[in-house]
């Protein structure tokens, strides 16, 4: 919740937006004394990018968005629920508003919580005029005139649809980075996860929409833009098109314009070598591949219900690495899953030192709703969690400093997207999406791509000096 908070702060404080971006959002301005809404958006990546088109719908009707709850006359809560901490910060982030509720203000919470508890929301905090799943974002301007016609327990719940979210105006956070859905839902099963109970059946949008929304995004000044969805690799055209995901990867990267085209995240299941031969004919394709693995142990794999095994992910793995450019690869790993033996633990740290990820986010497995993991045996206790998590995270991280060391003296490629309070100092993305500190003396490179030559680095970020020329 913090984190989102910091977010937004930032975004508030970042420098203009790109001309074009600014004029969106200028000509959905409101007048004055309209109605004003205040977001807050806590979980991953497609959660905030829901948030920026949820913004859109809302500044369509009318709205202006505040900066403070306080001002709003709307306030909207976009929750996560993917783990149990979450899922409870959101009664206790309910209860700080409650208290601070003003006789004409409303409150909605959206997301994966509205999801999963649905109309239990209004028993428990009954201040809440608005509770809507992201399946149903396509109904908000239904819903929101409910709402402003004095609703006091407006659902949008259903969570059957074929229908994808979409928007006239996206109101962008990152000036720098635009994000498109291209796929929305899950239809895996994985035993752990809530995603296909909170977000629905997979529904990808068609092709056309897609690649327009990123010629506009080029139009308004953005180079970089990155795919998004739970199994972005999963995308199916539905229209008579057909695109595969890669042939669409290889045509995002030929609009002109756009210099980075990522996406994330990828099921290794759908993974192909089609994938790695669109990266090495299109540079412009970014050299990272967020491929979450869960765990090394075949068995656990198997409980977990991921339809890959060890061998089977290695194979893709082989796959990148074949390709013609070095490719960064990072991971999502989950300790603890139900009756995990230390022996299946330690085929995960193994199985890290043979991939050498570049990145890793790990988590201790928590028991969530409606899951099938949730009646297994076994469960590991928390104590044992957090010490198989620690020696993870350990080795994970001395892999990557013994990697990263080996890029002192390279010349990178930089995208500059922020200034550090240091003088002379900036930051950025490298293609394979790590961070990099550098120095340099140019009055204003926010936005733009430059070359920096390695000098140092700490576990998670590179260090350097813009190299002029
Ligand atoms: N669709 C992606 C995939 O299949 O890899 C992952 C999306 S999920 C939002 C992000 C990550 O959260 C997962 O990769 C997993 O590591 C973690 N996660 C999901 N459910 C979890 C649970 N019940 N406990 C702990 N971590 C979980
Ligand atoms: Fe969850 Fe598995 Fe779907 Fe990823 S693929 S969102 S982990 S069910």
């Amino acid at each position: 919740m913090e984190n989102s908070f910091d977010i937004r702060l930032e975004s508030l404080t970042q420098p203009p937006a790109p001309a074009s971006a600014e004029s969106t959002f200028a000509a959905a301005q409101p007048a004055a004394d309209g109605p004003t809404f205040y977001l807050e958006t806590f979980g991953c990546q497609m959660n905030e990018h829901d948030s920026e088109k949820v913004a859109g719908v809302l500044l369509s009707r009318g709205y202006q968005q505040v900066e403070r709850p306080e001002a709003a006359s709307l306030i909207l809560y976009n929750t996560c629920s993917i783990r149990e901490k979450a899922a409870q910060k959101v009664f206790s982030r309910l209860g700080v508003y409650r208290d601070m509720l003003g006789k004409d203000q409303k409150i909605g919470v959206l997301g994966c919580v509205a999801q999963q508890e649905g109309e239990e929301i209004f028993k428990r905090a009954p201040w809440v005029s608005l509770v809507c799943g992201s399946a149903s974002y396509r109904n908000l301007p239904q819903l929101l005139a409910q709402v402003e016609a004095g609703g006091q327990r407006v659902t949008g719940l259903d969570n059957e649809t074929d229908e994808t979210f979409e928007t006239q105006i996206t109101r962008r956070d990152n000036p720098w980075r635009g994000y498109i859905t291209i796929i929305e839902g899950c239809d895996k099963a994985c035993t752990y996860c809530v995603v296909p109970y909170t977000r629905g059946p997979e529904r990808s949008r068609d092709s056309a929409r897609i690649l327009a929304e990123l010629r506009q995004l080029a139009d308004f000044g953005y180079t970089e833009v990155q795919f998004l969805g739970q199994t972005v690799n999963s995308y199916r055209d539905p229209s008579p098109r057909k695109m595969r995901f890669s042939e669409l990867l290889v045509a995002a990267a030929q609009i002109p314009g756009i210099r980075r085209v990522r996406f994330t995240t990828s099921h290794p299941s759908d993974f192909g070598r089609d994938i790695v031969e669109a990266m090495d004919a299109n540079p412009v394709i970014c050299n990272h591949i967020h491929l979450p693995v869960q765990s090394g142990s075949v068995r656990v794999l198997r409980a977990m219900r991921r339809t890959y095994s060890r061998g089977e992910y290695l194979e893709k793995i082989a796959l990148i690495r074949a390709a013609r450019r070095p490719i960064a690869v990072t991971t999502d790993i989950i300790v603890g899953f139900p009756s995990e033996t230390e022996t299946e633990f330690a085929e995960t740290l193994s199985l890290l030192d043979e991939i050498r990820y570049s990145g890793m986010f790990a988590f201790k497995y928590s028991p969530r709703p409606n899951t099938p993991a949730l009646s297994m045996p076994d469960a590991i206790p928390e104590e044992e969690k957090s010490h198989r998590l620690a020696i993870l995270l350990e080795r994970q991280r001395t892999i990557q400093l013994e990697d990263l060391h080996k890029l002192q003296n390279e010349i990178v490629e930089v995208h500059v997207d922020g200034k550090s309070k240091k003088p002379d100092q900036w930051y950025g993305h490298s293609s394979c999406n790590r961070v990099v500190n550098c120095t340099s003396a140019s009055a204003d490179l926010l936005g733009q791509y430059i070359n920096v030559c390695v000098t140092g680095c700490t576990p998670n970020s590179l260090v350097g000096d813009h190299v002029l020329g």
